[in-house]
């Protein structure tokens, strides 16, 4: 009598392999896969400028290098070419106050380094 046959409602699963993607892929564009990755290019560029500011003139030794970031002088900071040629070393003052409009990036922040005057 109480034969009922379950009706199983199967959704559509959300998988679509549009793009030709793999997970593996993706994984591989975030982390850059290209030899400069970001994390490197501020060595790069320490390297090839100096450890001194463009701005103010001012020279770190190597032990303050943390005071010392990578500006991008167009504002891009995935435009890293390894000539340094986007690339200007400056202190985090002189830094803080080319992006004093508001546009302070992030690693500013992550630095800590800002002190009050
Ligand atoms: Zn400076
Ligand atoms: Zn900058």
């Amino acid at each position: 009598m109480g034969n009922r046959q379950r009706i199983r409602f199967r959704k559509i699963q959300p998988k679509k392999p549009e793009h030709g993607k793999s997970v593996d892929e993706i994984v591989r564009e975030l982390r850059g896969a290209s030899p400069s990755s970001v994390s490197d290019y501020r060595e790069q560029s320490l390297r090839i400028h100096g450890l001194i500011c463009a701005k103010c003139g001012r020279e770190f030794e190597p032990k303050d290098r943390n005071l010392i970031t990578v500006h991008h002088k167009d504002g891009n900071h995935r435009n890293n070419p390894s000539d340094g040629s986007n690339w200007e070393n400056l202190c985090i003052y002189c830094h803080d106050d080319e992006h004093s409009r508001g546009l302070l990036g992030d690693y500013l922040q992550d630095n800590r380094g800002r002190r009050t005057r």
